[in-house]
C-alpha cells in the first residue's frame, strides 16, 4: 500500500461561518479553501473537545481528551514525552514537519517532538516581523506572519526527501486576536458594511448566568482590538455597529491572507502532480463568535465556537463535492491519519478513525453524541465559567458546574460563582441558534434525565473524573 502524503493546514480561531464553502459567501469569499471542499468533503459537524487554542492542539497531536494529555488550560504545557501521531508517523517512515503556531510551551520537554523539522512561533507569536524558534534557537523574520509561514512550508516541501511520504502541519497564527491584516488586504471591505449576524442583539436573558457574565461582547473589545478610539458623537446603537464593523473587517482581512496561503500550497501540489496522492485538510483549532450572540472569542460549548471548519480532499477516496453531517471530533484526526497510513491506532487513543465516515461510508455504530469540557473557570480576561456538556444531533445539554465540583487546576482558586450547578438545554432542531434554554420547560422533562445519563456515561467512558461526582448520582 502506498502511504498518502498529509498536508494538514490549521489556522487559529477561524470559524466555519467565515468560509464561503459553508455559508455560500454571506460575509466573505474563500475561493481557495473552497477548492478543497469542491475536490473532497465539507464536514459540517466536526467539533473540538475544548474550545481553546492549546487544549485543541494537544488533542489533535495525542488523540486524547485534555484530562488525559494534560493540557486542560492555556497555562498547561504539553509533555512531549507522550505518544503522538507525529511520532507514530515518523517511526513508520514519514518525514514530519510542523511550521507556525505551536502554543504548547517551549523548553526541553515542551518543544515539538516527533517532527524531523520544526519551526514555530514562541507563544502566540506576532503578526509582523515575528520571531520563530527551531532546534537551533530563536530568530526573527521580516514580513507578515501568514506569508512567512506559507513560504517556510513551501520551502520545506520543495526540499523534502521525495522518496518518503510527508506529513506537514502548517499552523497559521491568523486570524487570532488582535486581528492584524496583512499589507495586501488592509483596505479590503473599506467601503462596505458586513452584515450583522441574526443573533447580534442577543441579551442572553434566556441563557445561564455564565453567558451574561462573559466578557466577550462587542463592548469588551479594546482600543488595541479596534485599532483606535471610538469616534465621538455616536449613539449607543451606532457605536455597537461601529465596533462590530471594525472587529469583523480586520478578522476577515486576516482570513483573506490565509485563503491566499491555501491557494499557494494547493498550486504547488497540483504543479508537482502531488494532489491526488495527498490528503489535504483545512481546519482551525476551534470556532469563533463573529458577533454572534454579541460576542467575539470562543470557549463556550455553543455552536459557533464548538464547530471546527473541516474540509478535506483525497481524490479517488473521497467523493468530490460531498457533504458530511456525522459527529467527528478533533481527537479523531490522528486516528484517521494512522488509518490512511496503514498503521494500527494505539489502544490508549480516545478518538476513532473518521476515514470511512468522511469517505461517505459511515459505520452503523458511529457516535451519535459527543462530550465537551472547558476547564478555565473565570479566567480574568473573558470570565467564561468552566462547563461540560453533551451534544447529540438533536440536543445540547450544558452544565456550568461552578462550586458543585472540585477541580484540581489553578482556576479553582478564583471566585467560583454559585454553589449550585446551572444547566442549559437547547433543542437544536427548533432553535439552532441556541437562543432559548428549555432546561426548565416541562415539554423536555423526559429529555433531560436521558441526556444526563448519556453525559455521565461519556464522562466515565473517557475517564474524566467528573463522572464520579454528586451530580452524577
Ligand atoms: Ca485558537
Amino acid at each position: 500500500m502506498k502511504q498518502p502524503n498529509i498536508l494538514f493546514i490549521m489556522s487559529d480561531d477561524h470559524a466555519a461561518h467565515a468560509i464561503s464553502a459553508y455559508t455560500g459567501g454571506r460575509i466573505n469569499q474563500t475561493p481557495n479553501i473552497d477548492r478543497i471542499a469542491k475536490a473532497g468533503v465539507r464536514a459540517n459537524n466536526v467539533y473540538c473537545t475544548n474550545s481553546i487554542c492549546a487544549p485543541s492542539r494537544a488533542a489533535i497531536l495525542s488523540g486524547t481528551y485534555n484530562h488525559i494529555n494534560g493540557v486542560r488550560t492555556l497555562s498547561d504545557r504539553f509533555d512531549g514525552s507522550q505518544d503522538t501521531v507525529a511520532k507514530r508517523l515518523q517511526d513508520s517512515g514519514y518525514q514530519t514537519a510542523i511550521i507556525g503556531k505551536w502554543h504548547l510551551g517551549h523548553g526541553d520537554e515542551a518543544d515539538p517532538t516527533g517532527f524531523d523539522h520544526w519551526c514555530v512561533l514562541p507563544g502566540q507569536g506576532n503578526y509582523y516581523d515575528p520571531h520563530f524558534i527551531n532546534k537551533d534557537g530563536k530568530f526573527q523574520v521580516e514580513g507578515y506572519c501568514t506569508d512567512i509561514i506559507t513560504n517556510m512550508t513551501l520551502d520545506w516541501l520543495k526540499n523534502r526527501d521525495t522518496d518518503k511520504p510527508f506529513c506537514m502541519m502548517c499552523h497559521h497564527k491568523a486570524p487570532h486576536r488582535p486581528w492584524e491584516p496583512g499589507p495586501k488586504y488592509k483596505d479590503l471591505y473599506e467601503d462596505v458594511d458586513i452584515p450583522i449576524p441574526e443573533t447580534f442583539h442577543d441579551d442572553h436573558s434566556h441563557h445561564a448566568q455564565a453567558a451574561r457574565e462573559a466578557k466577550m461582547t462587542m463592548w469588551h473589545l479594546t482600543v488595541r482590538d479596534l485599532k483606535g478610539p471610538v469616534p465621538e458623537g455616536l449613539s449607543k446603537e451606532e457605536e455597537h455597529h461601529w465596533r462590530y464593523q471594525r472587529y469583523i473587517k480586520d478578522y476577515l482581512r486576516c482570513v483573506a491572507s490565509i485563503d491566499d496561503s491555501v491557494g499557494e500550497l494547493l498550486d504547488y501540489l497540483e504543479a508537482e502532480n502531488l494532489f491526488d496522492d495527498t490528503i489535504v485538510i483545512y481546519t482551525s483549532d476551534q470556532g469563533f463568535f463573529l458577533g454572534d450572540h454579541n460576542w467575539f472569542d470562543k470557549r463556550f460549548m455553543y455552536e459557533e465556537s464548538l464547530r471546527m471548519p473541516f474540509v478535506m480532499s483525497y481524490p479517488n477516496h473521497i467523493p468530490a463535492g460531498s457533504v458530511n453531517n456525522d459527529i467527528v471530533l478533533n481527537i479523531d484526526f490522528p486516528a484517521m491519519f494512522m488509518d490512511y497510513a496503514g498503521l494500527e491506532v494505539p489502544e490508549a487513543w480516545q478518538g476513532e478513525s473518521c476515514r470511512a465516515t468522511l469517505e461517505g461510508n459511515t459505520p452503523d455504530d458511529w457516535r451519535k453524541a459527543m462530550y465537551y469540557r472547558y476547564w478555565m473557570h473565570k479566567d480574568g480576561a473573558h470570565n467564561v465559567w468552566a462547563h461540560f456538556g453533551i451534544r447529540t444531533h438533536d440536543y445540547k445539554l450544558i452544565c456550568y458546574y461552578a462550586d458543585a465540583l472540585d477541580t484540581d487546576d489553578r482556576w479553582a482558586e478564583n471566585d467560583r460563582g454559585p454553589e449550585e450547578p446551572e444547566w442549559e438545554l437547547f433543542d437544536l432542531k427548533k432553535d439552532p441558534d441556541e437562543m432559548i434554554s428549555v432546561y426548565d420547560d416541562v415539554d423536555y422533562e423526559d429529555v433531560v434525565p436521558n441526556l444526563k445519563k448519556k453525559l455521565f456515561a461519556l464522562q466515565a467512558y473517557y475517564q474524566d473524573e467528573a463522572y464520579d461526582h454528586p451530580l452524577a448520582k
